[in-house]
């Protein structure tokens, strides 16, 4: 641990800089960054993410004895820049701080901040006095009292009970029929105040703090204890944001944008963070605080003159009405517009990306509270890096591993089918908060959306607005509709953020805690009801949904990804059609071919099931002729599909069990299907029963003791290869084994299948090129993947059975325990979802080691789940694996991921 645990910034200098992230928060060091390229920032500190690790070792009073000193010379030089001073002190005007949380990645809304910090009875005379704003002066004696009762001393609404600050704010209110807070005069302000600090003392046992520095300790150790806070941990969670990084604790001078009509603030991009358009945008308020922008109560107004008219045209404002009533800042402060404008290009040009920023004008000055980068849908994250990247602003290398490989999702995720559209009906329209199309059934919680969605329902999220609280709800649901809030609302950052379909402020639009009515009709709990993200618009009922094509920047994205990867990416396919589509999504052929998901359609589970039935070999081989045809032409097709590209079949791999019916009813018609008594079918399903079927007679071990049927399996594919050769195509079949453990059971899958390639070769009188190779999925073959590879050409790792095998979770039964592991720490993601490193990830790079020592030029590939995850693909790349292999829709995701593991690993 360093020992500074303090830096401050201020008047053009700085002790941070930019590329201190990991100790001062992304917003410490941007701070920091901003002032030393001149960029007006008021004056503060950051203390360290490594004083937040020490407070949750060694708490509180340790801490503050290890920091006091350097946070009491910091706030000195913090009253130096700003020519105030902390407290009331004689003739000086006093210096009033915000506390804020600052993480290594930007946590929205997650932790705990306090404004107007300083303030108490002395204070806010002095400021009232020396501003000549007394009801700005009292009014932000109120907030403070309100925010720091509850953020630090924990005075908040109890269940189902309303927040008692607000109930003495909606008393005044109600006396003297005001309509909004805006009309208290100063002398509802002192009773509120007054009201304030009884509430306090009532609900927290204890009097408000009136000296500042034990309202700054205060809200110091209430942003350390809120990273440790139920949402904060979800986040977290969610967003594998490491629980040790901690948060850096901000201190900085307050700067009012609610000093009257010649202030202001706003939330900026330097782009569009929706479409990546290049168009600065963003939302401001005159005379109003940064939560009132970004909390929805009251519309922002657009800040550039271009939005502020599409703002217009899309909400049906005249130009009459929006010039008047809700002009941009462009046109309400042009000479302030035109510093800001210059700002925000010096910021996005420093760090050659899209910037967040948020902005307060006092009393005619320009400030900036915040920069950093800004978050951004799959469809802006694409067009931003393509377009930086031809404007010079970034290289090659930068565009490809900026991206985040699982947005790319966001841009296969489903549009409103056209014909379904063209019928369905408007209700409204509102801001195109998140993009992409959903449809659901209509619940008023975020309790509820959990508890739908649990039991397989689809759910919309229809809110009020939302907050922190909802996120579980938000995650849960299909799309997210509320009845306020601009494009910066929570509702639109952290569903973009997730991307999730929202819309946001939808006009007409009314929301209770238990309905919902547009235009005056009503809908309730269950309705369906659906959203389009991108246009904003709501419709009624259920609306089909297609997926989109891939064109454009995704094509040069791809390509991009394509010129600097090492590995290829394949896919998991089954059928032509599958194999078809992740073909023009870009994989380089089938990594994995499950034969056996085949056998369900049509009348292919009749001829199997006769196999099964059958009493000796005689009977078997006659079912399996049956099949033969079958799967010769299903090979086919996926041979053909996948022309000139590598195709690996895998033999049969389930138990056999799995292929027939566990009632009585279907019992019978198998037993009349297959002309025999139902008493012999029973007596058949019960002899297949097993304890264990994940580890009883399945895969390698169904071919070794009916060697029928991989014989079968073989002259199949090497008849339909044999086929396409002549008729003059490339077909490249790999024909895997599974599930083996020793090489013994390869070795005489092996024999099998040449021999039958042999025959087949010599009756056809055509010869293909073909390979013999195996799973490595148990790890008793991990281990001695070095005798497996004197007999296979290739190891495909078969990271779903490795991971139940090696951990000993069973994969159908670990959805009961594996939630609560990750809840409490144990495990820090699904191990079936995200490869283990630690340990199953050793095996596979046992296997890749031995296999290579004794075949050098044996192929490396996975086609577990793990091989569409962007982490595990950084796995498979540094083990020097040849290819992964995901499933079609995921094939650009591994595509970017594999071609982001080699740049960083180069
Ligand atoms: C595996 O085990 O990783 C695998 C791909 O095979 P399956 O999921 O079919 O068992
Ligand atoms: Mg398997």
């Amino acid at each position: 641990m360093s020992t500074k645990y303090v830096y401050t910034f201020g008047d053009g200098k700085a002790e941070g800089k930019a590329d201190m992230k990991n100790l001062l928060g992304g917003k410490g060091a941007n701070l920091a960054e901003m002032n030393l390229i001149g960029v007006p920032v008021p004056a503060g500190f950051t203390i360290t993410t490594e004083v937040c690790t020490e407070y949750n070792k060694q708490g509180r009073d340790a801490v503050v004895a290890m920091i006091k000193d350097n946070v009491e010379a910091s706030i000195v030089k913090t009253e130096e820049a700003m020519n105030a001073k902390f407290g009331a002190n004689g003739d000086a005007f006093p210096l009033l701080i915000s506390v804020r949380s600052g993480a290594r990645v930007s946590m929205p809304g997650m932790m705990d901040t306090v404004l107007n910090l300083g303030m108490n009875d002395e204070t806010v005379k002095i400021i009232a006095e020396k501003s000549g704003a007394e009801k700005f002066a009292y009014d932000s004696y109120r907030r403070f009292i309100q925010m720091y009762g509850g953020v630090v001393m924990g005075v908040e609404a109890e269940n189902g009970k309303h927040d008692p600050f607000e109930l003495v704010l909606d008393k005044v209110k109600s006396d003297n029929n005001y309509a909004s807070d805006a009309e208290m005069t100063v002398a509802d302000l002192k009773t509120v105040v007054a009201e304030f600090k009884k509430v306090v003392k009532e609900n927290a046992g204890q009097d408000f703090p009136t000296n500042p520095w034990d309202q700054l300790w205060g809200a110091i150790c209430a942003v350390f204890d809120s990273w440790n806070t139920e949402r904060a941990i979800l986040y977290r969670r969610m967003e594998q944001i490491p629980d040790e990084w901690g948060t850096a604790v901000n201190v900085q001078a307050m700067v009012y944008g609610n000093m009257g009509e010649t202030s202001a603030t706003g939330v900026c991009f330097s782009r569009d963070a929706a479409t990546g358009e290049d168009l600065f945008n963003g939302e401001y308020l005159i005379n109003a605080q940064g939560e009132d922008v970004v909390s929805g109560v009251r519309t922002p107004q657009e800040i550039t003159l271009i939005g502020s008219k599409r703002w217009a045209e899309r909400n049906g404002t005249s130009e009459e009405v929006r010039a008047k009533d809700f002009p941009s800042l462009e046109e309400a402060m042009p000479e302030l517009y035109n510093e800001l404008n210059a700002v925000q290009e010096k910021l996005e040009n420093h760090y050659h990306d899209m910037q967040d920023m948020e902005f307060t004008i006092q009393d005619g000055k320009l400030w900036m509270l915040q920069t950093r980068n800004g978050k951004r849908t799959g469809a802006a994250m694409v067009k931003m890096a393509v377009d930086m990247l031809a404007e010079g602003l970034i290289d090659e290398k930068t565009a490809v591993l900026r991206l985040e490989p699982n947005k790319l999702d966001e841009l296969l995720h489903p549009v409103f089918e056209k014909s379904a559209i063209a019928s369905a009906k408007v209700l409204s329209k509102g801001l195109p908060a998140s993009p992409g199309a959903a449809t659901g059934k209509i619940v008023f919680s975020a309790e509820d959306a959990e508890e739908w969605s649990d039991r397989g329902e689809k759910v919309i999220l229809v809110r009020r607005e939302t907050s922190p609280e909802d996120l579980k709800g938000m995650y849960a649901a299909e799309g997210i509709l509320t009845e306020r809030g601009g494009m910066t609302s929570h509702a639109a950052v952290v569903a973009r953020g997730m991307g999730k379909c929202c819309v946001s402020s939808a006009a007409g639009i009314s929301v209770t805690p238990s309905a919902l009515k547009i235009n005056g009709v009503a809908f309730k709990e269950g309705d369906f009801i659906s959203l389009n993200g991108t246009t904003g618009e709501v419709y009624e009922g259920k609306v089909a949904t297609i997926t989109p094509t891939l064109d454009g920047d995704f094509g040069k994205i791809m390509d991009l990804a394509e010129n600097n990867t090492r590995m290829y990416v394949r896919t998991n396919a089954d059928t032509p059609a599958d194999a078809k589509t992740a073909r023009e999504f870009g994989a380089k052929g089938i990594g994995l071919c499950r034969t056996e998901h085949m056998f369900f359609e049509g009348e292919r589970i009749w001829a199997i099931r006769e196999m099964i039935l059958a009493e000796d070999l005689e009977g078997r081989k006659a079912a399996l002729d049956k099949l033969l045809p079958i799967q010769r032409q299903d090979f086919s097709g996926i041979l053909e599909a996948m022309d000139g590209l590598g195709v690996t079949i895998r033999l049969l791999d389930p138990p056999l069990h799995e292929f027939t019916p566990n009632d009585a009813a279907s019992q019978a018609e198998m037993a009349e299907k297959l002309g025999v008594d139902v008493e012999v079918v029973k007596a058949k399903v019960e002899s297949l029963h097993e304890f264990n079927p994940m580890l009883g007679h399945r895969g390698c071990r169904l071919g070794n003791t009916y060697p029928e049927i991989t014989e079968m399996q073989a002259r199949a594919i090497i008849e339909a290869a044999c086929d396409l050769k002549a008729k003059g195509l490339d077909p490249k079949p790999e024909i895997m084994v599974p599930l083996i453990g020793t090489v013994k059971e390869l070795k005489m899958q092996e024999g099998i299948i040449r021999e039958t390639a042999a025959k087949v070769f010599e009756e056809k009188g055509v010869k293909v090129d073909y390979m013999v190779g195996t799973m490595i999925e148990i790890p008793r073959a991990a281990v001695t993947a070095d005798e497996i590879a004197e007999v296979a050409e290739f190891f495909s790792f078969g990271t779903n059975d490795l991971t139940q095998m090696g951990f000993g979770y069973s994969r159908d039964d670990a959805g009961k325990f594996l939630p609560i592991y990750i809840r409490k720490g144990i495990l820090k993601n699904d191990p079936f979802q995200v490869l283990d490193q630690d340990g199953i990830g050793q095996l596979v790079r046992m296997g890749c080691e031995k296999g290579k020592s004794t075949r050098p030029n044996i192929k490396l590939g996975i086609c577990g789940e793990h091989g569409g995850e962007p982490s595990s693909v950084e796995f498979c790349n540094s083990v020097g694996m040849d290819y992964v292999s995901c499933s079609p829709f995921r094939v650009p995701i591994a595509r970017l991921a594999a071609a982001q593991a080699n740049l960083k690993q180069n």
